[in-house]
């Protein structure tokens, strides 16, 4: 959330907590209940667990197999231990990028500690931080989705008294989005915003008699970083105006509150449609944040709408796992790990996704992607220019100088970026093989490094 405090009570981090032991012990008695923690998968589950592991191992030279794994009776992974591998999904999260306080390095850095396996970088309204990640992650064995939290406005009457602000997750391909411009001149319209709406905010604290500069705002969001709420709200903590982070919500910067403002957010219809346009999967963020959810979902769903958040770190399922069988959405979840390091914080891979569930989120997004990518290339062979080819290559970010790994040849390009995006089965399907033949043979004004 755009630093939105009211993520922060359903949370319950990894880390030591006061009541953790006493409910350690309630888990404990639980699992009794259920008669022990350890199964042998089903047919299904195992199934699952193979085809997601293929994908997330299929640019990797490791490889996980089902026979490390178990489950428990919800059809979370257990490791195993030594030999084991869990695959974990860190499905949200924000870097400095946004409104987060971690570099996209050190949330990947972060994130491997954890044992996760796939990390989106979802930071709000912006896919800066994506290419850093790429790098970090290739360091760990991880992989990356592209992500996006789009900050959106729901307007059940179209007058501003019942707009609701709603967030809105996208998931795109690691060829990134197709109409990359498209989607960066609707993401750069809300940055802008961010910026009117941070003045906006200030001028009402100002007031309130709280004195409070765009300067020291600006600073704390850091250069080229468009604020959000809760750079305004450290702000208002350094100056001594509040004492934390959650009486400066609480007090003036929640939704409605005192020194609230809106920005240029365009209407979450709008959104969900335009990431659908781009190759996206649109995933409803924190459902439980929202004084009209059923409507919200009924109307996103109309517009295109794949999923919503509704796995908590607390290791229950939120009451929106109702919603979303209702409306045949995809059942997912993250932590929305900021690394704000307060108590309460979910931890990045907190948020244990059964097997199943990753299955099905991959069954959804992957022939979404599959053909965003065959798009991209297609518009690279239609259009062999070398910004098109620069485009291919912006999340691809090959590994060809650093690693003494020589590109010779355009055939040598596009087939590595194939071998990274899909799978065997996939590349060598006639129509990635006509297209990646059609490729090889075009003659793109390639200086080696311009490339890259
Ligand atoms: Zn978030
Ligand atoms: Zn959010």
């Amino acid at each position: 959330m755009a630093g939105d405090l009211h993520a922060l009570p359903n949370s319950n981090s990894v880390g030591a907590s006061k009541d953790s032991s006493k409910k350690a012990k309630e888990k404990r008695k639980k699992k009794k209940k259920r008669g022990g923690s350890k199964k042998k998968m089903t047919v299904e589950q195992t199934l699952a667990f193979k085809s997601v592991s293929e994908w997330v191992s299929q640019d990797q030279s490791s490889f996980v197999t089902a026979a490390s794994c178990v489950v428990d009776d919800f059809g979370v992974q257990k490791s195993l231990g030594r030999g084991g591998e869990k695959l974990v999904f860190e499905l949200h999260s924000h870097s400095k990028c946004s409104d987060g306080f971690l570099s996209p390095s050190k949330l990947v850095e972060r994130a491997h500690g954890n044992g996760v396996k796939v990390l989106a970088l979802t930071d709000h309204d912006t896919m800066y931080g994506i290419s850093e990640a790429l790098d970090a992650a290739r360091r760990f064995g991880m992989k990356i989705i592209p992500g996006v939290e789009v900050s959106t406005i729901f307007s059940p009457r179209g007058d501003s008294e019942s707009d609701e602000p709603v967030h809105v997750l996208a998931y795109y391909s690691s060829c990134g989005p197709t109409g990359c411009e498209k989607l960066e001149n609707f993401l750069a319209n809300i940055r802008d915003g961010r910026y009117i709406r941070a003045k906006n905010m200030i001028e009402k604290l100002n007031k309130l008699k709280l004195s409070l500069t765009w300067e020291q705002v600006a600073r704390i969001a850091g250069k080229g970083v468009a604020p959000g709420r809760v750079h305004v709200a450290r702000a208002m903590v350094e100056a001594g105006h509040v004492v934390n982070l959650k009486e400066a919500f609480s007090r003036y910067l929640f939704d409605g509150g005192p020194a609230y403002s809106t920005g240029s957010e365009p209407l979450a219809e709008e959104a969900v449609k335009v990431i659908c346009e781009t190759g996206g999967v649109a995933v409803l963020a924190h459902p439980w944040a929202l004084k009209n959810p059923v409507a919200i979902i009924r109307r996103l769903k109309e517009a295109g709408l794949h999923g919503i958040e509704v796995f908590r770190s607390d290791g229950r399922l939120s009451v929106y796992s109702d919603l979303a069988d209702t409306y045949g959405l995809l059942k997912i979840g993250g932590s929305d790990y900021h690394g704000r390091g307060g108590h309460g914080e979910s931890e990045l891979g907190s948020v244990n996704l059964p097997v199943l569930v990753l299955h099905e989120f991959l069954k959804v997004a992957r022939p979404i992607w599959h053909s965003a990518i065959r798009d991209i290339l297609e518009k690279c062979a239609e259009d062999p220019s070398e910004s098109n080819l620069a485009r291919i290559m912006k999340f691809a970010r090959i590994p060809s100088l650093k690693g003494g790994f020589s590109l010779n040849s355009n055939k040598d390009v596009i087939d590595r970026c194939l071998s990274l995006w899909l799978t065997n089965e996939e590349r060598n399907s006639a129509e990635f093989e006509a297209i990646s033949l059609k490729l090889s043979q075009i003659s793109f004004n390639q200086g080696g490094s311009t490339l890259l």
